[in-house]
């Protein structure tokens, strides 16, 4: 059989011979098509028989020249073209060629050589909080364009002195070349004030012991980082973190920590090999990690969470401040509830003026928003769930070739967007949700910058099917005023299969399982217990969750017990009115459900999550989103064996009905079994649930390879259930790991669709 595949291949590949190898081993192997150096390696466009692409894939890294070093080979596939000789091509005329400078490099977490030089009194930089080198600072956030020069970051308004010149021009130095060198003499300059106009402002190291004296004493410092203001406060102080709660208005969603060093996150958390990996990572993502029982924090700081969200310093700033207080501070997102995080002054003192005491700012501008990152650890791999400062804007695999610049615009929540060319899609830093307008503005600004650093026009445009997303209305506004003709809208569920599938660089067919909040499915209702079986630029709906009514639409993410409402009615059952509600509500929702056509309907698995919280009494409310997913899974005992009974009807797309687990956990409860044993049986039936639908697809494609995604997966407890019970059964199960499985993730998604159905549309 005749195939088409192509190679990306990255590492040391150019300048060593690669190219002319390459085609040697394709003629040898009566291979036909070409190959190019592409702004990050090689590609390589091959077709012919199967067997003998294989055999060239297989002999393609061992056989490599010498000097060649690769690093990553990610294979996708296409219609094959009838080709009958192999070329090299030229760099710019193949499909990759892009931008004549290298990929921008994100942030980078202050390296252990500038560390010391900062501790060291006999040092220039002794207590310098913008001590930096080649192998540490700051990079995409301090960008405005490419090549990445001094004179387009922001460090071109700092003059260097003399002595930091000459370090910059001597090849034997650490900062030979480092775009971000500075000093105390030359560098950015720290300055702590109360207000806007403080008439004694704190200067450099005064600013320092102002802030650190306030944070001691229990007050908010709002501190200017590399991609955002933070809000700080002592982590150990009830009375701080509280007061922080009630100014932010934020009820109960965990706070994140910044911690000194190692020893003290394992002084609060449980930290294992691979979770002090990520801690210590360059990225400095904040990891979340159990939390030690007894462990020293207010209890503000995450309330009713099992899990602490804690990070080390990444700036040289950070660790001054750190080094000073020994105990661990809150450090959040500077921004209102629901805005994107701060980035200037003017906008904090606006913004944070109500809730900190006191601003730590500088004059470096930060000229890309960049949110800190979130990962953790499940089963021994990482998995990010906010992908943002250490990992954007660095490239991922697309898995197939874009054979021109695609701009994905993502979802409506948790919000990034990305621009894919080539092999390779670049990931903008987290935007956050889309319901404010300063929000939306900081989405044109994303775009922009994405743009810019790409250095690629957009020829097409892909969004999300939803036609009232904002990112779908920008979409559109992008797509008239850069005269873009093509626009792909792509089913929210697709998009997030086929992000699994591309970070993977799985090509060919696959079992996509989306278990996920919400999403427009084709047939106009709220999608989010998928099992599509997705190719290329297209997919099938194979089987879901049964539908239920979704009281007052999107509003109903906010409320889990008008879900169990709903589920209740949906399964037979009466309902009975939850004592914290008042009657009101209640009757509301009861009048909505006796009219269910009138009400969208719902497949979703994060509403069945809301609904078994609420039955449980576990959750009501959700104060922030997840709120009652979390706090099921918090409660789950997760060692017990029983699960409920999973019922199909129809085929395919067949429906699971999730009646069922509803009687079942109503019994259950009436019979007295504990809230943490029905927790932990709904999670397993959910984990059957998977297994059982996969085997059905299975059966009936023979696809055994399966893509678990979807908001819902960010549960860890389902996430390795679902992941060791498919594997035992024989399937190959892809897992998003440095793509978020939430909509963080589903830009990538949307933008290999639109790539497929590019490359479908040039065959056809
Ligand atoms: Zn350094
Ligand atoms: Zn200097
Ligand atoms: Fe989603």
């Amino acid at each position: 059989m005749v195939e088409r595949r192509l190679i990306a291949v990255q590492g040391v590949v150019q300048g060593v011979g690669f190219r002319p190898y390459v085609h040697r081993l394709a003629s040898e192997s009566g291979l036909f098509g070409s190959v190019w150096n592409g702004p990050d390696g090689v590609t390589i466009d091959v077709e012919g028989d199967s067997h003998r692409l294989d055999a060239f894939l297989r002999r393609l890294t061992l056989d490599a020249p010498p000097l060649a070093s690769i690093a990553r080979v990610d294979v996708g596939s296409a219609a094959p073209r009838a080709c009958r000789a192999f070329s090299i091509l030229p760099s710019e005329t193949g499909v990759d060629a892009a931008p004549s400078s290298p990929p921008l490099p994100a942030d980078i977490a202050t390296c252990d050589a500038c560390r010391r030089e900062m501790l060291d009194p006999a040092n220039r930089r002794f207590r310098h909080p913008f001590i930096t080198c080649t192998a540490c600072g700051p990079r995409l956030t301090i960008a405005r364009g490419m090549p990445y020069d001094r004179e387009r970051t922001a460090m071109a308004a700092f003059e260097m002195c003399a002595e930091c010149r000459r370090e910059y021009r001597d090849p034997g130095d650490r900062r030979f070349h480092a775009q971000t060198i500075a000093c105390p003499a030359c560098g950015p300059a720290l300055t702590t004030v109360h207000r806007r106009d403080d008439p004694t402002p704190f200067l450099n190291g005064d600013a320092l012991d102002a802030a650190t004296d306030a944070l001691r004493a229990g007050r908010i410092v709002a501190m200017k980082a590399l991609g955002g203001f933070h809000l700080a406060c002592d982590a150990t102080a009830e009375t701080a973190v509280a007061r922080l709660r009630a100014r932010k208005r934020r009820a109960a969603k965990p706070f994140a920590l910044m911690v000194r060093d190692l020893a003290m996150a394992r002084a609060l958390c449980l930290v294992s090999e691979p979770e002090r990996a990520l801690l210590e990572s360059v990225a400095r993502p904040i990891v979340l990690l159990e939390r030690r029982a007894g462990a020293a924090v207010a209890p503000s700081v995450a309330p009713s969470q099992r899990t602490l969200g804690v990070m080390l310093p990444s700036t040289p700033l950070h660790h001054l401040v750190l080094d000073a207080l020994d105990r661990p501070l809150v450090m959040t997102s500077g921004n209102r509830s629901d805005e994107p995080v701060v980035i200037d002054e003017a906008d904090a003192f606006a913004a944070l003026g109500e809730v900190a005491d006191l601003f730590m700012v500088h004059d470096r501008p930060i000229q890309v928003r960049c949110d800190d990152s979130v990962a953790r650890v499940v089963a021994g791999d990482v998995r990010v769930i906010r992908r943002s400062r250490g990992y954007a804007p660095g490239t991922v695999a697309l898995g197939v070739c874009a054979p021109v610049p695609v701009l994905a615009l993502g979802g409506h929540l948790k919000n990034a967007v990305c621009l894919a060319h080539g092999s390779r899609a670049m990931l903008s830093p987290h935007v956050g949700d889309l319901d404010s307008w300063e929000s939306r503005r900081a989405l044109r600004s994303a775009i922009d910058a994405t743009v810019r650093f790409a250095g690629v026009q957009p020829q097409v445009i892909a969004h999300d099917l939803h036609p009232e997303y904002a990112s779908t209305l920008v979409a559109h506004e992008i797509a008239t005023e850069r005269q873009i003709r093509r626009t792909v809208p792509v089913q929210h569920h697709h998009a997030h299969v086929a992000a699994g599938a591309a970070e993977h660089g799985h090509a060919g067919p696959v079992i996509g399982v989306v278990f996920d909040g919400a999403g427009l499915g084709t047939d106009g209702a709220i999608w989010g217990g998928e099992f599509l079986l997705a190719t290329g630029a297209s997919f099938s709906r194979c089987g879901h969750l049964a539908y239920v009514p979704l009281p007052g639409g999107d509003a109903a993410a906010r409320r889990p017990w008008s879900m169990a409402a709903a589920h209740l009615a949906s399964a037979g059952l009466p309902g009975t009115r939850p004592e914290v509600l008042a009657e009101r509500e209640w009757d509301i929702v009861q009048q909505l459900l006796t009219r269910p056509r009138a009400i969208p309907r719902t497949s979703s698995v994060g509403r069945l999550f809301d609904a078994v919280a609420s039955l449980l009494g576990v959750c009501h409310v959700s104060r922030f989103e997840g709120d009652a997913a979390m706090a099921l899974e918090a409660v789950a005992d997760v060692r017990g064996a029983r699960a409920y009974e999973v019922t199909f009807t129809g085929d395919f797309p067949f429906e699971a009905d999730p009646g069922a687990i509803v009687r079942a956990v109503v019994e259950d409860r009436e019979r007295g079994r504990s809230v943490a044993e029905v927790a932990g049986a709904f999670h397993r039936t959910l984990r059957d649930l998977v297994v059982a639908g996969c085997a059905r697809i299975r059966e009936a494609t023979g696809v055994a390879t399966v893509v678990l995604t979807g908001g819902v997966f960010m549960n860890a407890a389902l996430l390795s259930a679902a992941h060791v019970a498919l594997a035992s059964r024989g399937f190959r199960v892809l897992i998003p790991g440095m793509v978020p499985c939430n909509d963080g993730g589903i830009a990538l998604g949307q933008a290999r669709v639109a790539a497929h159905a590019l490359l479908e549309d040039a065959c056809a």
